[in-house]
């Protein structure tokens, strides 16, 4: 019986996670560094442990204090969240050496899918399809570039131990291949601390498309269907949602045994995902596992009814899975924008600072995973995402009204946000009649960055502003108000829609 965990993250996951706890009477322990005194996870736990400064290689990345805070709050287990130590093999160990439940895979199976060439080669003996491209990895550059040759361009060029989309290299023709090759290394030298490569196939108009799985340590391996992810900047999601557009029910079938195969060919346990690129003829290639809970779980859960949180703590108490694969199936359509602090219009640099204002959206069918609140001030040492808006609807399109709508009422002052970048994506018709892959934003720059095209002249603008402020006092006056209690940002939204519209 689990009875208290400790969190190993911060920030909008560590909130996620207490949650679940919380309804199933579980203690929570919160950890925080310097820089997170003030965060709403460390305000949110039964019992908070200061960690150490704000850097995360002297907190959050630091195993040693991790367990030692939970030692010292009688954790009996330790929930690690997506990113900082939550895919570190020597860390599961440690922490079930001292005897603390690790809520997550064995570390085995984190080592054999966190080095991205041995889960391709245990994945082809699994019958899984792989992106065709190298076994081994290559750290010499002259057989790299033959292998390059060989395979035909374009390729991608990968780190083995990479993640994040750091130390990536796409090249499409020769004369690029040995400085993508040399940049390459040294991004994942640096990132990694290990600057072994493999060389892939680059398909061209792929979607990324992935599988949920749940496996029990009695045997029992479910999937929950799939999550699109093709909507990316930078390799790295912005827009997820289930179903795919494109997926069909047999694929869907066929898809999800090929995720089980994979998840039970490393003895998986606990919740994973299999990540595929599908190209136009649906042809499908396993990319890479992910061997703990994603940013974008909820919309899963949307559909599903599945609680993935809840459901990861009882298979690490032992239980047996409290679903079978007939019991799953989509109800509706979920789509997750992730909210970042950061500039799109100034090459997607973050934006920490102090939240002057804000308002979240609500409503049927509307959910926001969050930790900030007015006041709060982002700090400048982690990931800058800090929300996630999902909406859930009987329909793609009236899933995609809501995302409209609601971000459309997300307000925040004080900082630069993503927000009306994805309003910008909402409106898209490919987006909208789902026809998009994973070069989408690339695709799509014109209307995506900068000024729209049908913003109207300076002039209109003026006489609009006036017209609106016009309009504004007069229904005051009107209900016998003074101006002043028209919100001001209520005013500031409708001049914008005005202009966007
Ligand atoms: P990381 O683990 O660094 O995030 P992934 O291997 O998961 O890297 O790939 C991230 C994204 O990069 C994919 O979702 C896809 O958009 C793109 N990508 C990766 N490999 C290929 C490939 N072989 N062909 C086309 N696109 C690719």
């Amino acid at each position: 019986m689990i009875t208290k965990i400790l969190i190993a993250n911060r920030g909008e996951i560590a909130v996620r996670i207490i949650r679940s706890c919380r309804e199933m009477g579980i203690r929570t322990v919160a950890v925080f560094s310097d820089a997170d005194r003030k965060s709403l996870h460390v305000r949110y736990a039964d019992e908070a442990v200061h960690i150490g400064p704000s850097p995360s290689t002297e907190s959050y990345l630091v195993k040693e204090k991790i367990i030692k805070a939970a030692k010292v709050t009688g954790a009996d287990a330790i929930h690690p969240g997506y990113g900082f130590l939550s895919e570190n093999a020597e860390f599961a160990e440690l922490v079930r050496n001292e005897g603390i439940i690790f809520i997550g895979p064995s570390a085995e199976s984190i080592r054999l899918m966190g080095d991205k060439i041995s889960a391709r080669r245990i994945m082809t003996k699994a019958g899984v399809p792989v992106v065709p491209g190298t076994r081994r990895k290559i750290t010499d550059d002259d057989k790299a570039l033959k292998v390059i040759k060989r395979i035909g361009y374009p390729v991608i060029i990968k780190a083995s131990a990479g993640g994040g989309g750091k130390g990536m290299r796409l090249v499409y023709k020769e004369s690029e291949s040995l400085k993508a090759l040399k940049s390459a290394r040294s991004e994942a030298k640096a990132s990694f601390g290990d600057d072994a490569v493999y060389i892939e196939k680059y398909l061209t108009s792929p979607h990324h498309i992935e599988f949920q799985v749940l496996a029990d340590r009695h045997g029992n391996i479910i999937h929950l269907c799939e999550r699109e992810c093709s909507i990316q900047r930078r390799h790295q999601k912005i827009v997820e949602e289930t179903p795919s557009p494109v997926m069909t029910e047999e694929l869907r079938k066929e898809m999800g045994e090929k995720a089980i195969a994979a998840a039970r060919s490393v003895n998986y346990e606990g919740a994973g995902t299999i990540e595929f690129l599908v190209d136009d003829n649906l042809n499908y290639y396993f990319l890479e596992m992910n061997t703990r809970l994603q940013v974008e779980h909820p919309i899963t859960e949307s559909v599903t009814g599945v609680d993935l949180v809840k459901e990861q703590i009882r298979i690490a108490s032992g239980e047996k899975l409290a679903y079978r694969q007939e019991d799953i199936y989509q109800d509706g359509h979920a789509i997750e924008c992730r909210i970042y602090a950061e500039d799109p219009e100034n090459n997607f640099m973050p934006s920490p600072g102090i939240i002057k204002k804000i308002t979240e959206p609500m409503g049927l069918g509307v959910r926001t995973d969050g930790y900030v609140y007015e006041g709060y001030e982002i700090p400048v040492h982690y990931d800058p995402m800090i929300s996630k808006l999902i909406t859930w609807a009987k329909t793609r399109n009236e899933a995609i009204t809501r995302m409209q709508r609601s971000l459309g009422e997300y307000y925040i002052m004080g900082i630069r946000t993503s927000i009306d970048f994805l309003k910008r994506i909402m409106e898209i018709p490919e987006f909208v009649n789902g026809q998009y892959d994973t070069h989408f934003i690339d695709n799509h720059r014109k209307k995506l960055f900068g000024p729209c095209d049908d913003v109207p002249e300076i002039e209109d603008m003026a006489m609009i502003v006036a017209f609106m402020e016009f309009m504004e006092n007069s229904n005051s006056k009107k209900n016998g108000f003074t101006s002043q209690s028209v919100s001001n940002w209520k005013i500031q939204n409708r001049k914008k829609n005005l202009t966007r519209q």
